[in-house]
């Protein structure tokens, strides 16, 4: 299959791509560099530094490598952010992917893998969370992708050659076997890389952001799903795409953890002591957000292999610890 990459040089849309060409796949990324590493990418892997309102440059790249399929990682990702900057967040990532959807109309490209996200629920009415549960985001990160998943509904309306698959994230995390790529955000917000970081010395201390919520321990409950896990069911959902499908799937390993035990397994993984303070709710957090994933592993036969937050944060460790600078290290090494 021919497939564009959007992100491809991101933390999610890195794995993509290496395991898409582990599988034969021919790959061509675009990535606007703005929290991407060119080093995430690998040299033999055409790559064009694009932003996604570059409508026309997009059309060009998809006219040059025959592009089939659309795997759509490119996005700003932080709840916090959001909040204090929403129009930015509609602008990357509701406008962007209008563009990328508006020249993928003119090409005739009609595969498109979206990755939406659980923020799309909100504050969720039940959990483990299904497909069917309501969606009604609460900060302006959730919002600017289920008003993607809009219109991509009202596109497959249009034109019924098209047939997409949004594939709704829990918390993405820990990095690929061989540590080749990793977790590199600047600056990073993510819980599993900043408490590794607090274990490294590389910050002082880790907040906690809230241990008020109506949980077991008081803190936020979270599903974190390794990125190798999430990229299998990107390939699963790519090759069961036909005209007209729209689907969602929900992704995570259907059970939930707490802030307070990411912490505790940290500190075994790691053997490391992480300074600890508990600080303030942060804006637009749901207290509980876990997967019911079962509409993923029946209808893909997608099955998560590192179902244990253990592996998922040691497979993190051992990408941190061999990059303490990030891509920054890797530079350094070469
Ligand atoms: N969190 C925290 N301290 C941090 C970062 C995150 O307590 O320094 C909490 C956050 O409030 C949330 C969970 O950890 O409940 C996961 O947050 P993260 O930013 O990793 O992912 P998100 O849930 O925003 O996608």
């Amino acid at each position: 299959m021919n497939l564009l990459v959007t992100g491809g040089a991101g933390y999610i849309g890195s794995h993509a791509v290496k395991q898409l060409i582990s599988l034969g796949h021919r790959v061509v990324v675009i990535d606007n560099l703005f929290r991407g590493h060119r080093e995430a990418v690998p040299s033999e892997v055409p790559f064009h530094q694009l932003d996604l309102a570059e409508t026309g440059e997009i059309i060009g790249v998809l006219k040059e490598y025959k592009v089939e399929t659309v795997m759509h990682f490119a996005a700003l990702t932080y709840v916090g952010e959001s909040v204090n900057k929403p129009l930015w967040y509609y602008r990357n990532n509701t406008a962007g992917a209008l563009s990328l959807l508006e020249a993928m109309e003119i090409c005739g490209v009609n595969r498109f893998v979206f990755s939406s996200t659980a923020a799309t629920y909100g504050e969720p009415d039940s959990v483990p969370i299904k497909e069917t549960n309501r969606q009604a985001p609460i900060n302006p990160y959730g919002r600017s992708k289920w008003f993607v998943e809009g219109i991509l509904k009202d596109l497959v309306i249009a034109n019924p050659k098209f047939g997409f698959v949004a594939l709704r994230y829990f918390n993405v995390a820990g990095a690929s076997a061989d540590g080749i790529i990793g977790e590199d955000h600047e600056p990073e917000t993510h819980l599993v890389p900043n408490v590794l970081y607090a274990a490294m010395g590389k910050r002082d201390k880790i907040t906690v952001f809230g241990n008020d919520y109506p949980t077991p321990d008081g803190t936020c409950i979270r599903d974190y799903v390794h990125v190798d896990d999430l990229i299998s069911a990107h390939v699963l959902a790519m090759n069961s795409l036909r005209d007209g499908d729209a689907k969602f799937y929900n992704l995570g390993i259907g059970h939930g953890y707490s802030v307070g035990e990411i912490l505790n397994t940290a500190k075994s993984v790691t053997g490391r002591d992480i300074p600890t303070e508990y600080g303030e709710r942060r804006a637009g957090d749901p207290a509980q957000l876990y997967a019911d994933s079962t509409v993923a592993q029946t209808e893909l036969g997608w099955k998560p292999v590192h179902t244990d937050v253990n592996e998922v944060i040691e497979s993190a460790w051992r990408w941190h610890t061999s990059h303490p600078n990030g891509y920054g290290s890797r530079r350094q090494d070469v």
